[in-house]
């Protein structure tokens, strides 16, 4: 298949999937020899430890149909999504996908027939996952809670795993935001968004790379970045207890000079000073989370660094 002018990329991050990696390829060659759109792929090393990114080289070196983007560090998979995104050269579409095969590439064949409908993101939507109960529901309850809490909407049980076009991918790479929420900021370009309806492998080989450290920090991103309502909380809790201790106030003033009884309770006292203590604690944390955002924001630091680029048996080596 020409590669000249291809019309879709695949674009997989890999952190650590040497084992894995040898089935991948077998898996993306088989696609990409019967499908009769033009494929090529763009492979991101997310600075793995292990030996992926040699397996991705030699396959570059040998292979046209495959360019491999290595990182300088592990920069996470967001942000060696958006790597791999500023070297998507298909001129219709992109295929986003996960490395371990949980997302089967064999759905590009029917996302690419909605792609031709005429709708610019077909993402999939796992109809079961075969993973961990705590994280399974982990992931239900935290996109019922996104939902809920978000400006735009994002679908529910979507993940990176789409078909996007190439105005949208052009649109997603200008946005240069440094907190990445990928499915959120794929929801608010818009056009047209169709879901398509998969049934989630389990990871081929190897073990999960997104850690629950990893995945808590994800689940923030995507809340502080599509919603204003922890703030809105923080004020409504505020007004709330401002309310409460007026009635309680006044209670008090005539319990004390209509019904002449002392208050007393040190112990209530106590407890309502550490609830608070408490309560302001957690409200300046909400804050500090957007602030942490601006902060790093500001600082418009590169979101990754590419330490070479191997695409046939030409390395354009950057950084070395
Ligand atoms: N990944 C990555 N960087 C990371 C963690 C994961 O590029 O820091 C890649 C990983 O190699 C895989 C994809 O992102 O191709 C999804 O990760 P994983 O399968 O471990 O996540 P899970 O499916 O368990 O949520
Ligand atoms: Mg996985």
């Amino acid at each position: 298949m020409s590669t000249e002018n291809p019309h879709i990329n695949l674009l997989i991050p890999l952190y650590n999937e040497e084992i894995v990696f040898d089935s991948l390829v077998e898996r993306l060659d088989s696609l990409m020899k019967r499908s009769p759109i033009a494929i090529s792929a763009i492979l991101v090393d997310d600075g793995s430890s292990d030996h992926t990114s040699k397996k991705m080289k030699e396959l570059a070196e040998k292979d046209a149909r495959f360019t491999s983007v290595i990182l300088s560090r592990n920069f996470g998979h967001q942000y060696a999504l958006s790597a791999g995104m500023s070297y998507v050269d298909a001129t219709e579409a992109v295929l986003i996908l996960d490395g371990d095969l949980q997302d089967p590439p064999e759905l590009l064949d029917d996302m690419y027939k909605l792609f031709k409908e005429g709708y610019d993101v077909v993402y999939a939507v796992r109809q079961k996952r075969k993973e961990g109960l705590l994280k399974k529901m982990a992931y239900k309850y935290f996109y019922r809670l996104l939902d809920k809490m978000s400006y735009i909407k994002i679908p529910l049980d979507s993940g990176d795993f789409s078909l996007v076009s190439r105005r949208v991918i052009d649109q997603l790479n200008l946005m240069r935001e440094e907190s990445r929420f990928l499915r959120g900021m794929r929801s608010w370009v818009g056009f047209n968004q169709i879901g398509i309806n998969y049934e989630r492998n389990e990871r081929e080989q190897g073990d999960s790379k997104y850690t629950w450290g990893k995945l808590l920090k994800l689940a923030l991103n995507g809340i502080f970045n599509f919603s204003e309502l922890p703030i809105r909380f923080i004020t409504g809790l505020g007004l709330l207890t401002i309310s409460v201790s007026m009635i309680y106030f006044f209670s008090t003033l005539i319990r004390r000079f209509v019904f002449n009884v002392v208050p007393e309770g040190f112990t209530a006292l106590l407890f309502v000073f550490i609830l608070f203590g408490g309560v302001q604690l957690v409200s300046i944390g909400i804050i500090g989370e957007y602030i942490i955002r601006i902060f790093f924001q500001v600082k418009k630091r590169p979101l990754f660094i590419v330490k070479s680029v191997i695409k046939s048996k030409s390395e354009l080596s950057l950084l070395e």
